[in-house]
């Protein structure tokens, strides 16, 4: 029963469409973060602390050296290739790994080193001469619990006495047999049936609960209410750790009930600016110029890698045909590709083996604009009345830091309406931009 209500609940909650018919699934799109960050993303921004006792000292730590780790986590560490704490590291380590345990709510956008941080902590707290489980972590979905067991078991190599278990669909056991491994990562739905159902988890025993992706595992109701009978077993010394890439309220009240007397630890993601970007618009006379006009950019889709973003699928589909028919090398991102599939190809684009990538709007985020020099809006950004949505178009075309890389940005102009759409974000965002005439660029240099 249980499990069945919860699949009916994902379904509805994951049924919210836009309108180019891409599903938005947070959970995807975490995932998808996953797979292709390779390094820290970068965020100038201040770190915020919220200590739970403001008097004791503020302890931060500069090098992993400095955390005492277990030479064989500290191997484990380094081998990852990371030399130094990331920003958020450098505060959330040392509270996590204090003692006596303190617990804590962090809140950073993806690619910050929240999974690297919380690993490593669990991996300090157990005790590998105990042979049953002191750590649980869950996840919002099956993906997402095992990008999380890939780091623990990479950073614990050199630490073969720590053993990792899943706890997520397909993984089976006997009822009451118990788990000798000391970390258990997994979905809620199982670890609640671990902890009760089959036994194979003494909840009272666990001293360290981290949950990963608060912001995600709450935007299903079922999650929130397993998430809440998996804490309501657990012993209230247990230390809690809860992270999140975002904090609107309604994380921020899960939180509180989750996280008693917690410290506090906030990155807020940096701003994006078009204080960089060239804005211009092209005017063609109907939808079939606009195509035109983009074989007309050829000069600059050649110099520079571009990002081009039409309105539907078929869409997107039609005109990266066209492009590669008349010679381009041309990526597609699509709404009905796996999640996998879109890792691969803006793996692609990203290592510049496709100057130019095809896309609905859904499927772009987590692609680096920085490197894109040039963003052609196929279609402008609307929202469902047909206005412009400001917020997709600073997310399209905006770049982070006011140094950052110049670009351009080319809108289609087709109609009357669209018109208006570039008056309404020109208001907006108190930005000119300029008409160009795409056989004559000069302007654009
Ligand atoms: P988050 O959980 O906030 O999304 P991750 O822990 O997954 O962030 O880290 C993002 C990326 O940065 C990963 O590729 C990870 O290997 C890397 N990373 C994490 N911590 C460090 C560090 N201290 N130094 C270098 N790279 C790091």
């Amino acid at each position: 029963g249980d499990v069945n209500a919860n699949i009916v609940l994902e379904k509805k909650e994951n049924g919210g469409r836009t309108k180019d018919g891409d599903s938005v699934d947070p959970a995807e799109q975490s995932l998808l973060y996953k797979l292709i960050r390779r390094s820290l993303v970068r965020n100038r921004n201040q770190v915020e602390v919220l200590q739970r006792d403001p008097t004791s000292p503020l302890y931060s730590v500069k090098t992993f050296e400095e955390l005492r780790l277990k030479p064989e986590l500290l191997k484990g560490v380094y081998n990852m290739g990371f030399n130094r704490p990331s920003r958020i590291q450098e505060n959330a380590l040392p509270m996590m790994l204090a003692q006596p345990p303190q617990n804590l709510i962090a809140q950073a956008q993806s690619g910050t080193g929240k999974t690297a941080a919380f690993s490593l902590a669990m991996l300090s707290h157990v005790d590998p001469a105990n042979k049953w489980t002191q750590c649980l972590c869950i996840a919002p979905t099956y993906e997402l619990a095992l990008q999380i067991g890939h780091v623990i078991e990479q950073m614990g190599t050199f630490y073969p006495d720590v053993q990792l278990a899943y706890a997520i669909r397909g993984n089976r056991m006997e009822r009451g047999i118990k788990l000798q491994q000391q970390i258990v990562i997994g979905t809620p739905g199982t670890v609640l049936d671990w902890c009760t159902k089959f036994k194979h988890i003494d909840p009272k025993k666990i001293t360290m609960f981290v949950l990963d992706e608060a912001d995600v595992m709450i935007a299903t109701q079922g999650h929130r209410d397993q998430s809440f009978r998996i804490h309501r077993q657990l012993p209230k010394d247990c230390q809690m750790l809860l992270f999140s890439a975002t904090f609107e309220d309604s994380v921020w009240k899960f939180a509180e009930k989750v996280v008693p007397d917690p410290n506090i630890i906030k990155l807020n993601r940096e701003e994006e600016t078009l204080d960089t970007i060239k804005q211009f618009y092209v005017v063609c006379k109907q939808e079939e110029d606009k195509f035109i006009a983009l074989c007309n950019l050829y000069g600059c889709l050649t110099i520079a890698q571009a990002m081009i973003f039409c309105h539907t699928r078929r869409m997107a589909a039609w005109l990266a045909a066209n492009l590669t028919q008349e010679g381009h090398q041309v990526a597609l991102l699509s709404g009905e590709m796996t999640v996998e599939q879109r890792a691969a190809v803006i793996e692609r684009f990203r290592d510049g083996k496709e100057k130019v990538l095809v896309t609905t709007n859904v499927c772009s985020r987590g692609i680096d604009v920085e490197q894109v020099s040039l963003v052609v809006n196929f279609d402008l950004p609307v929202d469902i009345n047909g206005n412009a949505h400001n917020e997709t178009y600073l997310h399209r075309i905006g770049r982070t830091g006011r140094f950052g890389r110049k670009g351009f940005a080319v809108n289609m102009v087709d109609s009357e309406h669209s018109m208006d759409i570039i008056h309404q974000i020109e208001m907006h965002f108190n930005r000119k931009i300029i008409e160009i005439d795409t056989s004559n660029l000069e302007e654009m240099e």
